[in-house]
């Protein structure tokens, strides 16, 4: 037995007191685990290949693509969204574990090839003594107590305070174990090395490891001897090394899979998910289209599933599961997981993924709630494509007529009048006849900017107002701009989310047509979800590939415009919030232009809570404005809500600012359901700006 009391320099024994039988048995056994963790972690991975072929190219510049995941995993920078203990909590818990990890390599490294390597070549050296122990001792007990306090936190969470998000219809037994294994761990790592320094008899350079030390004091106190430790220490170490293993060969079967699953989810994410939809193959039958049995969502879709660590961030910033939406979108991707897991263990039958009526794995009503708001895949640590999936479940019930009234309704509209209204054609340009002065006809001359005014703006008596006001921002502005009239048609952008993927090609189609039919070099579109699918998607069809047509959102054009409008920022002075729309915001990353038109106008801009990236969505995507249903309280409703009670700075707020006209409709709606009618008005930007430039025009005519 070598003493550490007389080692001359800083180090330990790796297999201290284990004896030369113990070493062995401990090679074999890590043997064991890795063989296992490897067949069990191919078997899941293989299962993935089941799925079909992803319509987008996952993992082309891969390095580049590790590294960008390994930024994103490595800041947790989702994880501190909304909830800072969580972010702290979860960035000691991995970067205690990666360090520990990294530590027990090291020590692989020097015991199992650099000292047989050296002894080959004649003298056994080792790199683990002297300053080097002493500074890696440090460190792994410094990060080992990070790892050991977030788990501490994350066990407090999850079953003292009973962190609502935490808990849902699938937390099981794995919830649980991966904590508690990984507390487990941690602990017992500092059992095992202050029992060591004990029975080592405290020696000086072992203050390094100053938990361990702590630890060794402690059971000092407690009446532990020097001889006690010594006969504990293999049992401590064993007891160690064989819930190590045990953990290891588990990963594949449980939760802490997350750990390689999540991480290879981020890897191959797509940037722009549900952002731009995937198209149906040109050659897929009625059949095919959509997601009928789990094998037809794709590969990454399968790797989606597995990837979701339970922690139900998406659900918790869901408007349709607060607003009382029979949809939940972590219980959506676990109950196909689950689906996937009891099908392969012969637990269950085959069955459909979405159908009406409780037979299938997803409930119909579970689609139609959702507002393809894009929250939960903004919220998502891990990268799951929510939206994406759901719209093939949507795609298979279009496709198996299972759409509700409404909407088939609003189909039949677009398919025959081109708009969701089902007004006539002829009656799109109306809203120019209350004008005192003409707007262009883009199909007749060449202009500028070609606005796109959209299916609200044109038929809404409401939002006709919004595209009064913005005639007369770009009449202010003089500026070359047109507008199709008649021959205007439905943008598609909703059509395509509620899964009616044949009417929206149509739509492309029709309206690129008549794009090239025009000349112009931008196009601005009054509402977002236009701006959304002409940015987006459009381009996938083959229009303006090469991006040399700039696309606008009227808020990004008029800012540019300002100078020519004159204005002085004093103009008004309301007390005003400004509601971030989806398909602006977390779509299509503007958040600026709008604020700054605000303030330009000399409006006092306070915000809500919940603003930018975490705003909330007014309940209208998705097919959600031609819906009826029933809602315990209407998002919009719980957003006018937020804007009176919870503005910064408890500003008495006067003006709700929208910049989409499909908000307009819902919070008009939502002002006289909820009673807020005598509390705050609805305004659109355009509104606002025309105000100022109106009033402006006003002071100079005096
Ligand atoms: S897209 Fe919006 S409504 Fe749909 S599941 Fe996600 S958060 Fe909920
Ligand atoms: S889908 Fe993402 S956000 Fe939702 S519970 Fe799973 S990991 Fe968390």
């Amino acid at each position: 037995m070598t003493s550490l009391l007389q080692a001359q320099t800083p180090t330990r024994e790796t297999f201290w007191l284990i004896g030369p039988i113990g070493e062995a048995v401990f090679y074999y056994l890590a043997v064991v685990t890795v063989l296992v963790f490897g067949a069990l972690a191919y078997r899941r991975f293989a299962r993935y290949t089941d799925g079909t072929d992803d319509p987008f190219d996952r993992l082309d510049a891969l390095p580049k693509r590790i590294v960008s995941a390994a930024k994103i995993v490595g800041s947790n920078e989702k994880q501190f969204n909304r909830d800072f203990v969580g972010g702290l909590m979860h960035s000691f818990i991995l970067w205690g574990f990666l360090t520990l990890l990294i530590g027990t390599t090291i020590l692989m490294i020097d015991m199992d090839f650099y000292r047989k390597i050296t002894a080959a070549m004649g003298t056994e050296q080792s790199f683990f003594e002297g300053a080097f122990y002493l500074s890696y001792s440090f460190v792994m007990d410094a990060m080992g107590l990070l790892f050991v306090v977030g788990l501490g936190v994350a066990l407090y969470r999850r079953y003292v305070t009973r962190n609502e998000r935490l808990w849902g219809r699938h937390t099981s037994a794995e919830d649980g174990y991966l904590v508690w294994m990984l507390f487990l761990l941690g602990v017992g790592g500092y059992l095992v090395e202050g029992v060591r320094i004990l029975a080592s008899g405290f020696p000086d350079f072992e203050t390094v490891s100053f938990v361990g030390w702590f630890v060794a004091d402690v059971f000092g106190l407690v009446g532990v001897t020097e001889s006690m430790a010594t006969t504990i220490y293999p049992l401590a170490w064993w007891s160690h090394a064989l819930l190590a293993f045990v953990f290891i060969a588990s990963i594949p079967l449980a939760k802490p899979f997350h750990m390689i699953s999540s991480f290879a989810n981020v890897v191959t994410r797509d940037e722009k998910a549900g952002i731009r939809l995937p198209g149906v193959p040109e050659d897929a039958s009625p059949d095919e289209i959509g997601a009928s049995d789990i094998e037809d969502f794709s590969w990454k879709q399968l790797l989606d599933h597995d990837a979701c660590t339970k922690c139900g961030r998406c659900s918790s910033v869901c408007p349709a599961k607060a607003s009382g939406r029979p949809l939940d979108p972590r219980d959506v991707i676990l109950d196909l997981r689950e689906y996937r897991k009891e099908l392969d263990a012969g637990r269950t039958e085959s069955k459909p993924i979405i159908a009406d009526g409780g037979t299938s794995v997803i409930d119909s009503s579970t689609m139609d709630s959702c507002m393809a708001c894009m929250a939960c895949m903004d919220a998502c640590p891990v990268e799951i494509e929510h939206v994406t999936q759901f719209t093939e479940m949507n795609r298979r019930l279009t496709e198996s007529g299972q759409m509700t009234e409404t909407v088939q309704e609003a189909m039949m509209n677009v398919f025959q009048n081109g708009n969701t209204f089902g007004d006539p054609e002829r009656k799109r340009p109306d809203w120019v006849d209350d004008l005192d002065f003409e707007v262009p006809d883009a199909r007749e001359e060449p202009v500028e900017y070609l606005w796109y005014v959209g299916d609200y703006p044109s038929y809404d008596e409401r939002n006709q107002e919004v595209a009064k006001s913005l005639a007369t921002i770009l009449e202010a502005a003089d500026v070359s701009y047109g507008i199709l009239y008649d021959d205007e048609q439905n943008d598609g952008n909703d059509i395509r989310r509620v899964g009616e993927e044949g009417l929206y090609e149509m739509l492309v189609e029709d309206n690129v047509a008549q794009f090239e039919d025009c000349e112009f070099e931008s196009i601005v579109c009054t509402d977002p979800h236009s701006f959304n699918t002409f940015t987006n998607e459009y381009p996938e069809f083959g229009w303006n590939e090469d991006g040399e047509i700039d696309v606008y959102h009227y808020t990004q054009l008029v800012q540019e415009l300002v100078p020519q409008l004159g204005l002085t920022g004093s103009e008004l002075d309301y007390t005003v919030t400004y509601h971030d729309p989806c398909h602006l915001g977390r779509f299509n990353d503007e958040y600026e232009a709008p604020r700054e038109l605000v303030r330009q106008t000399g409006c006092e801009l306070h915000e809500m809570p919940r603003n930018r990236a975490n705003s909330y969505c007014c309940g209208g995507g998705g097919g959600g404005l031609w819906m009826d249903l029933e809602e315990e309280t209407k998002p919009s409703e719980e957003r006018l809500r937020e804007a009176l009670e919870d503005t910064d700075a408890g500003a008495e707020i006067e003006t709700f600012v929208v910049a989409c006209p499909m908000c307009m409709t819902m919070y008009e709606d939502g002002r006289k359901t909820g009673g807020f009618e005598d509390d705050i008005e609805i305004v659109g930007l355009s509104e606002l700006l025309a105000e100022a430039v109106t009033a402006d025009t006003m002071v100079a005519d005096d």
